[in-house]
């Protein structure tokens, strides 16, 4: 096999459409965020606004973590040493795990390297304990769920999304004494909109069904405390399993499962995702320990960033920029194909100095492809301002249509 060639062939064909992927080089100055530094092909500087950051509060530069995370390192040095079990665990893992597990009101909580591992860790691992299990998928779950999913190679049905009559056919289809697992998310990362918690979870109770739901997209963001949707919405009782992230508002890396005891300490003791693997860095436990903390006790940040994104929403639609409908803090603006969605975001870059990657499939499906702007409390009216009017030029100038998709 000519393997070069292959490799050359299978990249080739996303580029023919048009979702070769390339990754911004940007150089961030502390204090400065949402402002970065972009480092063209080149060689040139450019100054850019970042619009599509997941670190949605700024947490990634407040001092609060950032002194954290430096005292840690002075303390504990750089790496974690080893696995959780192998001289992996730190002071600061413990604690992290406690905070985490009292944000959800939870009896323990379980942290893994990221939420992509949480997520793949977990539910595949679920469906060993639990022999028999039946998991339920919500159809836009994301890709780490559907690999847990998909590994744990036990019997899975997907329902169609939000649809909860759709859920309920299926649970009614199974035997009610089969152990049963329905794994859906609070806000979904590209569309925006929030999944009915208190109604999926009093659904799941009825057919015996223990519910696994991740907040990555609401932890921090939502709740009086930051524990996300379901604090918001006063049910986080009624979720057995809570999967979060420490990379997105609380601005560190990391993932976790919060829930019972029992089940995490199942979890802890049978999950190769999380057994046979270096432990995350200290200074990026301690970091989120002082980033989790911090966000319980300032709910008026939660606040402004719905304000920001509601001010942002409004001011596109008055331009007539094709909004998709988000209830949530995402932002996300239809193109509809994936060419013109990557020369709108290249052309915001060079031209207009803001900073948007293109959402393409497999990210979302076929003929949704978008722009995804996540504002921050750090975003000014002006950088608004500037956003949507260079949208409206390039919407003019690529003629896309005001409605989405790409004018005949
Ligand atoms: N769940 C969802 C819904 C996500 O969007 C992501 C990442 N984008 C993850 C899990 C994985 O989290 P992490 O980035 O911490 O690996």
């Amino acid at each position: 096999m000519d393997y070069k060639a292959a490799f050359k062939n299978a990249v080739d064909q996303v580029r023919k459409e048009g979702r070769y992927r390339v990754f911004a080089d940007l150089k961030r100055h502390r204090g400065a965020f949402p402002r970065a530094t972009w480092t063209t092909d080149d060689g040139a500087e450019r100054d850019v606004v970042v619009w599509c950051s997941n670190d949605y509060l700024g947490q990634g530069q407040n001092p609060v973590v950032l002194d954290a995370m430096h005292a840690a390192i002075d303390a504990n040095g750089s790496g974690s040493g080893g696995t959780r079990n192998i001289s992996g665990t730190t002071h600061h893992h413990v604690e992290l795990e406690r905070e985490l597990a009292d944000l959800h009101r939870k009896e323990a909580a379980l942290l893994f390297t990221s939420g992509y591992v949480a997520n793949e860790a977990a539910l595949s691992t679920l469906q060993k304990i639990l022999p028999g299990l039946i998991t339920y998928s919500d159809s836009l779950n994301h890709a780490s769920m559907i690999s847990g999913i998909r590994n744990g190679g036990g019997v899975r049905h997907i329902f169609r999304h939000n649809d909860l009559e759709h859920l309920e056919e299926l649970l009614a289809a199974a035997p009610i004494d089969a152990p049963k697992l329905v794994a859906f998310e609070s806000v979904y990362s590209m569309d925006g909109d929030i999944a009915d918690l208190a109604a999926t979870a009093a659904l799941a109770r009825r057919y015996n069904a223990i519910t696994y739901l991740d907040e990555v997209h609401a932890v921090g963001l939502y709740g009086e405390r930051g524990a996300g949707v379901a604090e918001r919405d006063g049910v986080m009782d009624q979720i057995d399993i809570i999967e979060g992230t420490l990379g997105k508002a609380f601005g560190v890396m990391g993932g976790y499962i919060a829930g019972d005891a029992d089940m995490v300490d199942a979890i802890r003791s049978f999950a190769s995702g999380f057994i046979f693997t270096t432990s995350l860095p200290p200074a990026l436990t301690a970091g989120a320990v002082a980033s989790v903390r911090w966000l319980k006790n300032h709910n008026e940040v939660r606040v402004t960033h719905q304000e920001r994104a509601a001010t942002l929403k409004a001011m596109m639609k008055e331009a007539g920029l094709p909004v998709m409908p988000s209830v949530s803090h995402i932002v996300p603006v239809l193109v509809g194909d994936p060419v013109h969605c990557k020369m709108v975001s290249d052309m915001l870059l060079s031209d207009h100095g803001i900073y948007v990657q293109p959402i393409n499939y497999p990210t979302v499906p076929r003929g949704t492809e978008r722009l995804r702007f996540t504002p921050t409390p750090f975003h000014t009216d002006d950088m608004m301002r500037d956003l949507v009017s260079a949208l409206e030029k390039l919407w003019a100038h690529c003629n896309i249509a005001r409605m989405g998709g790409v004018a005949a």
